[in-house]
């Protein structure tokens, strides 16, 4: 095993690297733990429940307030149709949030994730973010295990990393004081997987965070996965400013450049040596940049994003056909796979 990466080294590098050196690092890291050179993919939907949330973010432009004209929560005939959809294409998982809905208690989760469950058990139910989680157990006054355990029988199968944004207090204060603290953000993830659901690591930058903020989110993570060993991959995007109340309050917020993402998403391969896989956001930064991140230690090029609300609504407006995907790994050189929610191999383009 390498020597890892000290906090002081991984500011060094972000600081300081040539890009092109920071690129090599990356991939050499990344051929260590994917020595077959294999790029794999997701077929699956954002399906979000409701749009109701009483969170506020002020980086979010996709939430409504219960009483908003164009607020609402999804029927089980919606959803369903959204999954009959998803399966025409071969699809296997639903990655499924919402807004945190003030009301809905854990009883409406419990049949919800049962009928989903029931009537497509080959749909991988990857969905509820900490957030999420957390106010269910609060508004239905039990413990947020009681939350995990319920749903897990109901066939909930893994949760996703939403709503770390930055593992920093003083960053969320700013950008999401409603939001849990990190710490809650970790324990939640922390007893999921004591509970064997697995999950993913997720990190939003470019708001008013310092490059020390970064390090500190990379080691919680990487505390973390050293005692559970329940990520399953670390997804970073960059904050996506239209339509939000944060760059109302600060317009003149610089849009994070590639070159930065490139550089973050480096350090995080580097940095985050126990999490098997890294994300390429290519929703956030375009099918070019998204490629590219595969030479920065990226080894997984996300998901075809059949639908896609959240960050949409806030700017970024892309989609792509399982072609296209295969067409950009096939381009570097790299054999193109799709995968399930678990990052196991379904079907190889050799
Ligand atoms: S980011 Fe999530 S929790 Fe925050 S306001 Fe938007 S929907 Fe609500």
């Amino acid at each position: 095993m390498q020597k890892r990466l000290t906090k002081e080294e991984a500011l060094d590098l972000i600081k300081n690297a040539d890009l092109k050196e920071l690129g090599k690092m990356a991939s050499a890291r990344k051929k260590e733990l994917h020595p077959k050179g294999i790029t794999t993919f997701v077929v699956d939907r954002n399906i979000n429940y409701t749009n109701i949330c009483w969170v506020d973010c002020k980086f979010c432009a996709f939430y409504r307030h219960e009483k908003d004209a164009d607020a609402y929560v999804l029927t089980f005939d919606e959803i369903d149709a959204k999954i009959d959809e998803l399966l025409e294409i071969g699809g296997t998982q639903i990655l499924f949030q919402g807004g945190v809905h003030p009301k809905l208690k854990i009883e409406w989760y419990e049949d919800l994730v049962e009928h989903i469950h029931t009537k497509y058990p080959e749909i991988t139910i990857h969905g509820f973010s900490s957030i999420e989680i957390d106010f269910i157990a609060k508004v239905s006054r039990i413990s947020v295990e009681e939350v995990l355990e319920r749903l897990k029988v109901k066939g909930l199968a893994s949760i996703p990393g939403a709503g770390a944004e930055i593992l920093s207090d003083k960053v969320r204060d700013i950008i999401a004081p409603k939001k849990i603290d990190s710490e809650v953000w970790i324990d939640i993830h922390r007893k999921a997987h004591k509970l064997g659901i697995m999950s993913t690591a997720t990190m939003m930058y470019g708001t008013v965070e310092s490059d020390e903020d970064i390090i500190d989110h990379f080691e919680m993570v990487r505390k973390l996965q050293d005692e559970t060993g329940g990520f399953r991959a670390f997804i970073m995007w960059s904050f996506q400013g239209q339509n939000t109340e944060l760059l109302r309050l600060i317009p003149d917020m610089d849009k994070p450049s590639s070159n930065r993402y490139l550089r973050l998403l480096a350090v995080a391969r580097l940095y985050l040596d126990n999490v098997p896989n890294i994300q390429s956001s290519w929703v956030t930064q375009g099918a070019y940049i998204g490629q590219m991140a595969l030479r920065f230690g990226a080894n997984d090029l996300g998901s075809t994003m059949m639908e896609e609300n959240v960050v949409s609504s806030a700017g970024a407006a892309y989609s792509m056909a399982k072609e296209e995907m295969v067409a950009l790994i096939k381009d570097i050189g790299e054999i193109p796979a799709v995968r399930n929610t678990a990052y196991e191999t379904l079907e190889k383009f050799a």
